[in-house]
């Protein structure tokens, strides 16, 4: 019986869990998540060195444009795809101060909820169900997800380190199938890797010679260490021809939670990935948009603070994980730091055993796929004085 006393119909045919679904592994985490909150729920003082969230104070710009907008009648309709003009010409400028090149703000931007969603659309903008797609693995959950979602092959690159955990760009050369998607992200989540322009552009090539798009995920664009400035797809010719670039609020402003990001690229491309969303979503919240461009229109002195505070975090967590018995180069960019596993244990059996006895969270490599076995990912959430403790707890477990 339903709650109001219709009968039920007997079902026909047994529901069932469509394949494309059922064959994606769960989300990867690996019971992490489930045991921390044990452990925190026992009263445990658990320290998190799991997700990339560093909890550092976001841009007040962002909080008072967001307070004011909010009460604007004006922006509380549907964006649609192409959003607030104001926040595309935020984008516009920022761009073009921060690489050198203009980019037509109603063309060749388009707005995101967040960077995630585009980098996984961007699968059924460019893909036929067969093609095959491209993707590092270790990588960010989307690369997989998206191209799984749309039928298409996965071609996964293992990164090592004998090519500095890049992607050779002989792989986008000698991908089998019909390539038609490639994931790229430097710095790198998660092992830190970060390249410099002649690479961005062997990689441009090599995906225009193979007619791929080029999915330039530069979500960490904003995190480069001891000066290191993160290159981009509008530094390289033709770069945005064949690649969409994307951009996030999430790490370079510490607003992972407001899910605001953008996409730039060629006409053609943008309108692609526009028309996907078109049929899926409706765009972030025009007040978001509103206070987005606020941050963008002065995001060089937080910017740089920001990164300051992280070299900070980042020179204390290597000196202190060195001290506890691990061999770590600094990372140049993004938030965390790669780490072999001394003791050769599986990857996920070591950072849950390290959680169960010492109650500290690290990301198994092998979470973010199977080319990420034998290493942990520290990222760099706590505060300065926090990683002499974290790591003296770690080397307790080794
Ligand atoms: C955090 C992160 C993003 C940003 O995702 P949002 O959806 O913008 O929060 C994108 N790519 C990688 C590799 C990341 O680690």
């Amino acid at each position: 019986m339903t709650p109001d006393g219709a009968p039920v119909r007997p079902a026909t045919r047994p529901a069932v869990d469509p394949r494309r679904l059922s064959s994606l592994p769960p989300y990867p985490l690996a019971g992490i998540p489930e045991a921390r909150a044990r452990l925190l729920a026992a009263g445990r003082d658990v320290l998190d060195l799991g997700a990339g969230d560093p909890g550092l104070p976001i841009p007040g710009r962002a909080v008072d444009a967001l307070r004011e907008a909010a009460g604007r009648p004006e922006l509380q309709s549907y964006g649609f795809q192409r959003g607030l003009p104001a926040y595309r010409r935020a984008i516009a400028s920022f761009m073009e101060r921060r690489y050198g090149r203009a980019l037509h703000p109603d063309r060749e931007i388009l707005p995101l909820i967040g960077s995630k969603e585009g980098l996984a659309l961007a699968a059924f903008a460019a893909l036929d169900p067969g093609d095959t797609a491209l993707a590092p693995d270790p990588g960010y959950a989307p690369y997989f997800g998206g191209p799984h979602l749309a039928g298409a092959r996965l071609e996964r690159v293992r990164l090592g380190p004998e090519t500095g955990f890049t992607v050779p760009p002989e792989a986008i050369l000698d991908a089998p199938g019909t390539l038609g998607l490639v994931y790229l992200n430097y710095p790198n989540n998660p092992t830190g890797a970060t390249v410099e322009r002649p690479y961005v552009a062997a990689c441009v090539d090599a995906c225009a010679r193979r007619g791929a798009l080029l999915a330039y995920d530069n979500a960490y664009a904003e995190i480069g260490f001891a000066g290191y400035r993160p290159p981009g797809l509008l530094e390289v010719e033709d770069g945005l021809e064949c690649g969409i670039e994307f951009h996030s609020f999430s790490k370079s402003f510490n607003m992972t939670g407001w899910r605001l990001g953008w996409a730039c690229g060629s006409a053609a491309w943008i309108a692609r990935l526009a028309k996907v969303k078109s049929f899926i979503d409706t765009g972030p919240y025009l007040a978001l948009q509103h206070a987005g461009a606020a941050v963008l229109e002065d995001a060089e002195p937080y910017l740089a603070r920001n990164v300051m505070l992280l070299e900070e975090r980042r020179d204390a967590a290597v000196a202190a994980f060195r001290g506890a018995g691990f061999d770590l180069e600094p990372p140049r960019g993004a938030l965390y730091l790669w780490m072999r596993i001394p003791t050769g244990e599986p990857a996920r059996d070591f950072a849950l055993r390290v959680l169960e006895e010492q109650a500290v969270v690290l990301l198994p490599g092998s979470a973010l796929g199977a080319g990420g076995e034998g290493y942990v990912r520290a990222a760099l959430t706590l505060p300065v004085e926090g990683y002499e403790e974290a790591a003296t707890r770690v080397a307790r477990a080794l």
